[in-house]
């Protein structure tokens, strides 16, 4: 049997290799545990193998994991679809929000930000290859959303996230990638601030991290394959 904290060793490892690959400094990329059904256990043992960051895709087993886990060092990421009626746990739990795609569910997770926290972190999600089944804004949406968030005071804007569609064909995958990297650019010509490409996973972090991914959300490769949901 291989360890979560074998696994995690390893993926620390690929994420290193790669961005020495392309000349980037390893340091300027998070390498974020998405532990979606896990159980705490394995939340644990990867916490105690040095891991801190970790992503959660449903807004109630989330706000769950970090009451029970209650542990100041944890850094939560929400990058599941949000719906309004969830914003609450989500404002109140998470220190991130990367699947952000409407200013209704902007304005209802800045009204219930807890005073005391700081400002939400929050990336915009783009539907990059435009697919019916994804979350996510239009490219040409992405300006209007980005100025009417950053008009939030508790709200940061730090970038952008995407889930590119599957593919097994490595140039496809570079396409999503690179257009992703383009909007980025142009983002970042508009809110020099911004400073966050959440893109890359499990199957296609190498290639995330070509085109200038600075969190990969790995999920499969450190806590093994999930049981359907
Ligand atoms: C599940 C999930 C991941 C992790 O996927 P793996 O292929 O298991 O690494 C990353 N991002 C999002 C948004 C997810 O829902």
């Amino acid at each position: 049997m291989i360890t979560i904290t074998e696994r995690l060793k390893s993926a620390t490892h690929r994420v290193a290799k790669a961005a020495e690959k392309c000349g980037r400094d390893p340091k300027e990329i998070t390498l974020l545990a998405v532990s979606k059904t896990k159980p705490l256990d394995a939340i644990r043992e990867a916490a105690d193998a040095g891991q801190l960051c970790f992503g959660e895709n449903y807004p109630q087993e989330g706000a769950d994991k970090v009451a029970t886990l209650n542990d100041p060092l944890l850094q939560w990421h929400f990058i599941g679809p949000l719906q309004s009626n969830k914003t609450r746990m989500v404002a109140e739990n998470f220190y991130w929000v990367h699947s952000l795609d409407r200013y209704k569910i902007a304005k209802r997770l800045n009204e219930q930000r807890p005073d005391a926290l700081p400002p939400l972190q929050v990336c915009i999600q783009i539907n990059i290859d435009e697919e019916e089944s994804k979350s996510g804004i239009k490219p040409q949406e992405l300006m209007a959303l980005a100025h009417q968030i950053a008009a939030l005071p508790k709200l940061q804007l730090r970038g952008l996230m995407a889930i590119p569609r599957h593919s097994d064909n490595i140039s496809r995958q570079r396409q999503s990638f690179a257009a992703m990297q383009r909007l980025f650019n142009a983002l970042q010509q508009e809110f020099p601030h911004v400073d966050t490409l959440s893109m890359g996973m499990s199957g296609d972090l190498e290639s995330a991290i070509e085109y200038g991914a600075t969190i990969v959300r790995v999920g499969t490769a450190i806590f093994g394959a999930r049981e359907k949901k």
